[in-house]
């Protein structure tokens, strides 16, 4: 699999423009937009950046706003229309009704971010996602993406053979109050770990419930081990603690 600098620079030998979603990763790993050679990212305030879902941010290099002012076709959709976009919230003429609550939270979200700065959070989403990644794997199951490939905020679990993982999870939510998701097309299972969600505390509640509701369905796993390794690996950092 080859890294997004990499992706953006094969699209750029064929003059194509690079679109990233970085709903799940904004603000939990790095994402150099202009030294990638990215075009436009995209994220939604409910996940990584921890706000509200219905307000979402979008950045464009200047090669992707010059090919947007120079398109000729009518937009299909007004949605899709960022120079109108643009010239709502750069010369005040009507788009849409902005959602205000909407971007109050973001502009919260966002403060809370600059306070605990990129770095330290990044930092806690990595220790955090490797943690619990050590947890579930000493518990006894498997991982699906390859070391290297694998995202600070979110884990991907293959389902234990011969299981149901709607069971799992429907036992997790029922029972333990804790929602997890499964995925479009394949037999996994995927723990998001984001923003404020990723907290030392929401780590031990969810490894407990996948380990007990796995359990339930017949999966043979040690879930006192696996919850013993994710706190072994959860570096006590006091501000870890502090909710
Ligand atoms: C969650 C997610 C989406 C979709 O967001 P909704 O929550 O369904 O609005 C899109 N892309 C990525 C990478 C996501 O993680």
């Amino acid at each position: 699999m080859k890294c997004l600098p990499e992706v953006a620079q094969l699209a750029k030998d064929h003059g194509a423009l690079v679109v990233v979603d970085a709903v799940c990763t904004l603000t939990t790993m790095p994402l150099q937009m202009d030294e990638w050679g990215i075009d436009v990212t995209i994220a939604g305030g409910q996940k990584g950046l921890s706000s509200i879902p219905g307000v979402s941010l979008i950045a464009f290099s200047e090669e992707a706003w010059n090919t947007i002012k120079s398109r000729k076709a009518r937009q299909p959709h007004w949605c899709l229309d960022a120079l109108r976009a643009q010239t709502f919230w750069g010369s005040q003429q009507y788009h849409y009704t902005a959602p205000v609550p909407g971007i109050l939270a973001i502009h919260e979200a966002l403060r809370q971010i600059c306070e605990e700065t990129l770095p330290v959070r990044f930092e806690r989403h990595r220790t955090s996602s490797i943690a619990l990644q050590a947890g579930i794997e000493t518990m006894g199951l498997q991982l699906f993406v390859p070391i290297r490939d694998r995202l600070n905020s979110v884990v991907a679990i293959q389902t234990p053979l011969d299981t149901d993982n709607a069971k799992i999870r429907k036992t997790m939510s029922t029972r333990f109050h804790v929602e997890i998701s499964g995925a479009f097309g394949l037999d996994i299972m995927r723990i998001g770990q984001m923003g404020e969600q990723c907290r030392s505390q929401n780590l031990f509640k969810v490894l407990y419930a996948l380990g007990m509701s796995c359990r339930q369905q017949g999966v043979d796993l040690d879930v006192s081990l696996g919850m013993a390794e994710l706190e072994r690996n959860l570096v006590i950092d006091p501000e870890n603690l502090v909710d």
